[in-house]
């Protein structure tokens, strides 16, 4: 593919609209989420998108707030998706929005409708509007309230605004076709009573309009060229259409669908993340278990891996469930060159090195990246007593385990090679402790010896190391798909989180950053509990997919 050529089909036709000088080359899109929620990483395409083609095109974009249902939204909410937005690295610069700030121009656009006879208040209860809408295969019948006058109708709408009736008793609908075959055209709902005060308008309504009526005609309101939005409003786009025939607005935006992201062990829904936080779970709505930005800012994701990986997926019409896998990969690739390397022990396992003098301490210089000089070094204190991974030791170790068994040697990296004497257990039987003694012809990087072993393990010194609190977070589910369950509850990875006191190099106590643990993973200070009295660390992505089979295997399985 040419650099110059779009990278997909809604580019292509943007780029085919500029061509051919439709809303005079103008490019405006919008971002349009609902406050009722975090933003999750299937909004994070949208957002890559649409802020995407605007930057592309020397356009702009609105973040708009989707606020039509004033119970469920919030105006945390509203501030945690403008701090997520920001996140990723996207700047909507004054083009900040809400529905509710057209609650005016909505309402007036509802009493045109009304005096050209295209819209009715009906009075059926919510039952019987439904009864009466019909089926997919059955036409739906007429309201009895259809045929009110327009005269009637205005004044029992500004009733309906004023207060006078109750939540329920009527709604303002479109006057479309009740036997159209798409359900979405069969006189819909545009307005309904609901007396509550809203987080932006105030308590200035006591009607609100719908979802549908406000979200095609807050495009057209504010110029939007290209509104993009996922699959399922497809059905919607011929009722977005019939507004914008029926009024006369100075904009038509083009409605273009494209699907969902759907990522493998995540959710992907305010509302079932809701049920979670709600439940508790999990810990917020910054759980770094979820797939919401929140979550992954706090788990230690850089926004660049995110962008990365929404770029990798591309934009298509096609349903997808994306391995978790892929995300972690651009995770790894954007921390890889820029991670410093740090040693820390998850699971300490005490060393003595019984030919080391007590009390001497040796300084060990280590590199604190292999590819980037530039990093430079720092230097690790080594003493008689240490501690190395209790994983890396095995007393019944098969032949091919190159790491610490009785008489086995190994390398302890930056320092000596060390050989496994004596294995010291508790009454139980458990190893507390090894004894093991140290060749000092085999200090790193001194060349003056040239013995080599296989294996090569980190440690750090049992004195000098601080304890550190570290999360080893997982899977939050044990399925691929657990948006697909109603209750994700008997889904849940009981193993998710695991914390670990862990023991860790001096060097990390004023760890700000995020870094390599040599052999283990990428982990960073947990922005909320780490300081300086007490270590704190995420566990972001280990080195190696350990899930890539099992996750490969399920993914085929539901295809
Ligand atoms: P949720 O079910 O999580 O509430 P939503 O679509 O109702 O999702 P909105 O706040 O209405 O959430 O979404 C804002 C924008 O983000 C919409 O344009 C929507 O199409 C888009 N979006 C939401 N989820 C995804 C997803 N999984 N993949 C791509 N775009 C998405
Ligand atoms: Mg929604």
């Amino acid at each position: 593919m040419n650099d110059n050529e779009p990278k997909d089909f809604i580019r292509q036709i943007i780029s085919d609209d500029i061509a051919a000088g439709k809303h005079e080359g103008a490019v405006v899109t919008r971002f349009p989420p609902e406050p009722n929620g975090f933003l999750h990483i299937g909004h994070a395409k949208s957002i890559c998108l649409n802020f995407g083609v605007a930057e592309e095109n020397a356009g702009k974009t609105f973040l708009r707030f989707d606020d039509t249902n004033p119970g469920k939204e919030s105006l945390e909410y509203v501030e945690a998706i403008k701090a997520d937005v920001r996140w990723l690295g996207f700047d909507w610069a004054d083009h900040l929005s809400h529905a509710s700030d057209y609650f005016d121009q909505l309402y007036d656009a509802a009493t045109q409708l009304i005096k050209m006879d295209k819209a009715y208040v009906d009075s059926l209860s919510a039952e019987e509007i439904r009864d009466y809408r019909g089926t997919l295969t059955e036409p739906g019948k007429n309201s009895p309230h259809r045929d009110r006058s327009s005269d009637e109708n205005l004044d029992l709408l500004s009733r309906m605004r004023d207060g006078e009736f109750d939540e329920g008793s009527c709604v303002l609908r479109a006057k479309i076709d009740m036997s159209s075959p798409n359900i979405n055209m069969r006189d819909p709902t545009l307005y309904r009573i609901r007396k509550i005060a809203h987080q932006n308008a105030g308590d200035k309504w006591n009607i609100y309009p719908m979802y549908d009526f406000a979200h095609g005609l807050s495009d057209a309101f504010e110029g939007v060229t290209h509104s993009l939005c996922t699959l399922e409003f497809q059905d919607h786009r011929p009722l977005y259409d019939w507004f914008l025939d029926q009024l006369s607005l100075p904009h038509r935006p083009r409605q273009i669908e494209f699907s969902r992201l759907n990522l493998a062990y995540a959710l992907t829904s305010k509302r079932k993340l809701n049920a979670l936080v709600e439940g508790g779970v999990v810990n917020g709505w910054d759980d770094p278990r979820l797939a919401t930005l929140a979550g992954m800012r706090r788990r230690g994701y850089p926004p660049s891996a995110v962008r990365d990986f929404i770029g990798r997926i591309g934009v298509t019409k096609k349903d997808n469930l994306i391995e978790m896998g892929v995300l972690e990969n651009s995770v790894r690739e954007n921390l890889g060159d820029e991670a410093p390397r740090r040693m820390a022990v998850l699971r300490p396992l005490k060393v003595v090195i019984t030919n080391f003098p007590e009390g001497e301490v040796e300084s060990m210089t280590a590199m604190n990246h292999p590819g980037r000089e530039g990093f430079g070094t720092r230097e690790m204190p080594f003493s008689r007593e240490i501690f190395v991974e209790q994983g890396d030791f095995m007393e019944e170790a098969p032949r091919k385990f190159f790491r610490l068994k009785p008489g086995g040697e190994v390398r302890l990296r930056f320092a000596y090679i060390i050989r496994c004497d004596e294995v010291i257990k508790d009454d139980v039987g458990n190893v507390i402790e090894l004894h093991c003694s140290y060749d000092p012809n085999t200090r790193s990087g001194s060349g003056s010896s040239d013995r080599k072993v296989k294996g090569t393990i980190h440690w750090v010194s049992a004195e000098h190391s601080q304890p550190a609190e570290v999360r080893l977070y997982d899977r939050l589910f044990t399925v691929v798909n657990p948006g697909s369950f109603d209750d994700v509850m008997p889904h849940l990875n009981p193993d998710s989180l695991e914390v670990v006191e862990a023991r860790v190099e001096p060097a990390l106590r004023l760890a700000e950053q995020t870094v390599q643990f040599e052999r283990l993973g990428y982990f960073c200070p947990d922005a909320v509990d780490h300081s300086e009295d007490k270590l704190v660390f995420n566990r972001i992505v280990t080195l190696r997919d350990t899930w890539a089979k099992v996750e490969k295997a399920a993914l085929q399985q539901q295809s």
